[in-house]
């Protein structure tokens, strides 16, 4: 696919702004450049505007070069530079598969982007060939998808990619929790962009860090747009000593196991009608009255979150797995409710 025919033609003309640090390679003994306060600090200097080191690290994790990564404020950021950079406003569209992550529908109203719907069946699959049919510039999957938790059939995903006529974005929140990711498949498919976080099971939401995979030519107008030090020294530091660590696999097996314990517990209560299947880390549930139970929780102090305004999800709560004791509340405060 001819990539750059996609981008918007204004796009195409941006010269990045160009950074102290970006135009200076290699380390000086004064730094005179940057106009930072001198006395030394934690902070008091710019960090890597390219983040080399986290993204060398990164590509030897995820099997790609570090010209396919894009690093952002968080991988909510990265869906926003996408919809600038391909979608022409009050003329491009995008299309998503309701019930998904909201932030495709608030980013496409920001941008003036019209917004195509293609709902996924009553099971939560993917009306593929409805998906084929829609003409937009992007369109976004969320695999596992929130808040349902349904992991897609990978045959299905290669071949909507395979011939969807313009960018698919894959949104791997969950794909840590997940059977399988697609990022390897970025080698095999130009239009594909796959994002990843840290928010999720790397714990590191408060610090907001987003990855994006895809080809060089769009990783690199990604980062020409970005804001040149656009993630934090600490940011970076902690990163790279989360992907050093095997932190992050302990914990997800932690949680994959308490999520089955949830399911069992679950299903013996009895104001639960169904769970549906989840590949992430967290289950969608279906309440005989979800607005009492999620008031009820509330009342003892359990937040879970209300997602009965969805599409084809009347009456359900999705609720993250926790810490064994947390999840014990949740399940103790539904059997006083019984
Ligand atoms: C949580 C989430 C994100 C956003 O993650 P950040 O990196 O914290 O911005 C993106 N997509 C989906 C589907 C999510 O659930």
């Amino acid at each position: 696919m001819d990539i750059s025919s996609l981008f918007r033609e204004n796009i195409k003309k941006i010269k990045p702004y160009s950074s102290a640090r970006e135009e200076f390679e290699g380390i000086a003994e004064v730094y005179l450049d940057a106009n930072e306060n001198p006395f030394p600090s934690d902070f008091n200097r710019y960090p890597d505007p390219l983040q080399k080191e986290l993204k060398q690290k990164l590509a030897q994790i995820k099997k790609v070069d570090p010209s396919q990564i894009f690093l952002s404020n968080g991988s909510d950021e990265a869906i926003d530079w996408l919809v600038r950079a391909f979608c022409e406003p009050k003329q491009d569209a995008i299309v998503h598969c309701p019930p998904t992550f909201g932030m495709y529908k608030v980013v496409a109203a920001i941008n003036e982007v019209q917004l195509l719907e293609v709902p996924m069946s009553e099971t939560f699959s993917l009306n593929v060939e409805e998906i084929l049919k829609q003409k937009a510039k992007i369109l976004f999957l969320c695999n596992p998808n929130n808040p349902t938790g349904t992991e897609f059939k990978k045959e299905d995903l290669l071949y909507i990619i395979q011939n969807f006529k313009g960018i698919v974005v894959i949104d791997e929140a969950y794909g840590d929790f997940a059977n399988y990711s697609l990022v390897e498949e970025i080698k095999n498919h130009n239009n594909l962009v796959v994002l990843q976080t840290f928010s999720k099971a790397w714990g590191m939401a408060g610090l907001r860090l987003g990855m994006t995979f895809g080809n060089k030519e769009v990783i690199s107008v990604l980062t020409t747009l970005k804001m040149p030090y656009n993630v934090g020294v600490y940011t970076q530091k902690t990163a790279l000593e989360k992907l050093n660590s095997t932190q992050k696999q302990t914990e997800v097996e932690k949680i994959l196991e308490q999520r089955i314990w949830l399911e069992q517990k679950l299903t013996q209560n009895q104001s639960v009608e169904y769970i549906y299947p989840s590949a992430a880390n967290f289950l969608l549930v279906k309440f005989n009255d979800a607005k009492k139970i999620y008031d009820l929780l509330k009342d003892s102090s359990v937040l879970v979150r209300n997602q009965s305004y969805q599409l084809h999800c009347q009456n359900t709560l999705r609720i993250t797995v926790g810490t064994p004791k947390e999840n014990q509340r949740l399940i103790d405060a539904l059997t006083q409710i019984q």
